[in-house]
């Protein structure tokens, strides 16, 4: 596997939590064959830094206000969201909207989450970029958002856990579903069978680091590094080499965001 070039989908490089260390954790990276992370975006407040880091490590990014930092003054975090995506004028390292959602832990903001993830919809579809999705206990009313708008290239639902038949919905909508490190956790039955029951075609893989990091990991900052064992932990799921998982979920991960 060590000669096939890895992509996470998905990791919050621009933190904090990775001040100290980056060049290192990057370094480490390229050792491991790990090229690219697309650095999603998550409130006007982080852009500036997000994009810095962005451009310094020449990584694809995403821009996008998640549901966590949805306002009540929504229609302002829209605006500041068009001028920013519209002010970067054809940047070609800007490869998705998101990350957005729903989250119904986050309860408190709910009656904004809703308008705020609706006003991006109609951002991916008029400036046609596909979406990075982030659904937490809201899987029945975001599916029944997608289907209500016309989204010409899609997107993931990113770090995705739900069941079998879950995913086959949001599968028929055209989505894709983002694994990440709790497909290394024993107790994931769930994610276990959707990995096991659902085409190849149907993933890609990210970490969400620094979240995420799974139970078996010594450190409680998740990071790219993992991509190699969610691979083995997919190609197993699938009966398949790791080599041949790796090369279609770089295909996959490539044709979605066209890297
Ligand atoms: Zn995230």
């Amino acid at each position: 596997m060590s000669t096939i070039r890895l992509i996470d989908s998905h990791a919050h490089l621009d933190f904090a939590e990775f001040d100290a260390d980056r060049d290192l954790l990057v370094a480490d990276m390229k050792r491991a064959n790990i090229d690219t992370c697309i650095i999603p975006g998550v409130s006007p407040e982080h852009w500036p830094r997000q994009l810095d880091i962005a451009h310094s490590y020449q990584w694809p990014f995403a821009l996008g206000v998640h549901p966590w930092w949805a306002a009540e003054d929504w229609p302002g975090q829209v605006s500041q969201l068009r001028t920013q995506l519209y002010g970067l004028g054809g940047e070609r390292r800007l490869v998705a909207i998101g990350e957005c959602g729903l989250d119904k832990i986050r309860a408190d903001n709910w009656q904004w989450q809703v308008p705020l993830l609706e006003a991006q919809l109609e951002l991916a579809a008029e400036l046609e970029l596909p979406l990075i999705l982030h659904c937490v206990k809201a899987h029945n009313e975001l599916l029944s958002l997608l289907s209500r708008y016309k989204l010409p290239r899609k997107g993931v639902i990113h770090g995705f856990y739900g069941s079998v038949e879950i995913a086959r919905r949001y599968i028929e909508l055209g989505f894709k579903l983002g694994i990440g490190g709790l497909v290394l956790n024993g107790d994931a039955s769930k994610l276990h069978k959707v990995v096991a029951e659902l085409p190849i075609d149907s993933f890609i893989c990210e970490t969400d680091s620094p979240a995420m990091a799974p139970k078996s990991s010594h450190s409680r900052r998740n990071s790219p590094l993992i991509i190699v064992q969610i691979i083995t932990k997919v190609a197993d799921l699938q009966k398949k080499s790791d080599v041949l998982i790796s090369e279609r979920l770089l295909a996959n991960v490539t044709q979605l965001f066209e890297l």
